[in-house]
């Protein structure tokens, strides 16, 4: 149990200048992040302080994590988009059989899957900020003595707490995508190079070691998955979709054929859930897979809005829609022709 957990400072000058008994007593050999030390560190009777309420450290170092989660979600972004330059840059550059590598429609195909991926991460991340800058400023509004904003304060007080049940949703969904997008992209980096991307000096070997960190700290991509689900489970997911809905009447004139996918993609999200919902245990199996049915009509919700707003957005919109509401139809099927004895079947094949 998190119950009782306090949050403590530690620091290494108490405050009547003496040294603290906490020490550095190792720093570790990690295969990449060489910029950034991790270290063991040991306290031997070492004093610290309490910070915030007793009891509640657990609640205070939630708090950090979500910020910091969308912290790493850009760091895993920063990544992917690091790796996709230079993976265009040597592709244009490096001939092969007469032709530059990028003419040739596998390396297209791959170059063009890593920009969509990027677009995704990045819009779903930017959209997620923009809700916790402006929850943020709702929150400070409310805690002061204003009253000059046009909106009442019960409405605003309301529209926090909607802004907050979806920022909980949104955090680990951007989390997730954003450092599988890093592996994934960054992984390609080094097959666009070639020989030469497995070098150790190679900046696309770099990109990639250090992109796999990012589903790992801050919380698992497994356990944003269950962070995601849980929220699910406490009724973020309904409103969400309704509100995709709503987007999706605004932009049906000008982009019929993608709002009809995109809806039948929430279609199959709502298809799919009862199913997935009947045994704990079979949530858990598609926690990954249903994030990323979601994701999806998000995200493509997202591009489709961008390419209203610019006509060269257009191309990568359609691209992304055309591709994803295929896999949501895929695993809204993997998930209504299943249930809990699936696992039944790992168990013999993992021989438990
Ligand atoms: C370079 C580096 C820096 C770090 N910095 C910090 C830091 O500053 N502060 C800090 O507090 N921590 C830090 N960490 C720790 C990091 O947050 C943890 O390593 C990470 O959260 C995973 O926990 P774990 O290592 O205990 O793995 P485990 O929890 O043992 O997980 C192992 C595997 O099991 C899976 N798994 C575990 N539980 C579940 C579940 N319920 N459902 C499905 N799958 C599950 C995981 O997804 C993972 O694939 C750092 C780690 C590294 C490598």
């Amino acid at each position: 149990t998190t119950n009782g957990l306090n949050l403590m400072l530690c620091p290494v000058t108490l405050p009547d200048g003496s040294k603290n008994t906490v020490s550095v007593s190792r720093v570790e050999e990690k295969m990449g992040l060489h910029g950034s030390p991790t270290c063991a560190v040991e306290f031997d009777h070492a004093e610290a302080f309490l910070l915030g309420e007793r009891g509640n450290g657990f609640r205070a170092m939630l708090d950090l994590m979500n910020a910091a989660r969308l912290g790493v979600a850009a760091q895993g972004l920063g990544i992917a988009e690091a790796a996709y330059r230079q993976a265009r840059a040597h592709a244009a550059d490096r001939v092969q059989f007469g032709i530059p590598i990028i003419q040739q429609p596998l390396i297209k195909s791959m170059l063009s899957q890593m920009a969509m991926e990027i677009e995704a991460a990045r819009a779903l991340l930017y959209r997620t900020a923009a809700l916790s800058d402006r929850m943020e400023a709702t929150e400070i509004y409310l805690a002061s003595d204003r009253e000059d904003y046009e909106t009442d304060r019960v409405t605003l007080q309301a529209e926090l707490e909607s802004g907050q049940q979806l920022l909980r949703f949104l955090t680990p969904l951007c989390k997730y995508l954003a450092t599988e997008v890093a592996n994934d992209v960054s992984r390609r980096g080094i097959q666009i190079h070639g020989g030469s991307g497995f070098m150790a000096e190679s900046s696309a070997a770099h990109y990639h070691v250090d992109s796999i960190i990012t589903t790992i700290y801050e919380g698992t991509s497994e356990i944003q998955a269950s962070f995601a689900l849980k929220e699910m489970g406490k009724g973020a997911l309904d409103p969400a979709l309704a509100s995709l809905v709503q987007d999706l009447k605004s932009l049906r004139k000008n982009h019929p054929e993608q709002v009809a996918q995109l809806n039948q993609g929430i279609a199959d999200i709502g298809n799919a859930l009862p199913t997935m919902l009947e045994d704990i245990s079979y949530a858990m199996l598609n926690s990954k897979r249903i994030c990323d049915m979601i994701i999806s009509v998000m995200v493509g919700t997202e591009l489709l809005f961008q390419a209203d707003a610019s006509e060269e957005k257009g191309a990568l919109a359609e691209a992304y829609i055309n591709r994803k509401m295929l896999e949501v139809e895929f695993n809204a099927k993997r998930i209504l022709s299943g249930d809990a004895t699936r696992l039944a079947r790992y168990d013999k094949i993992l021989g438990l």
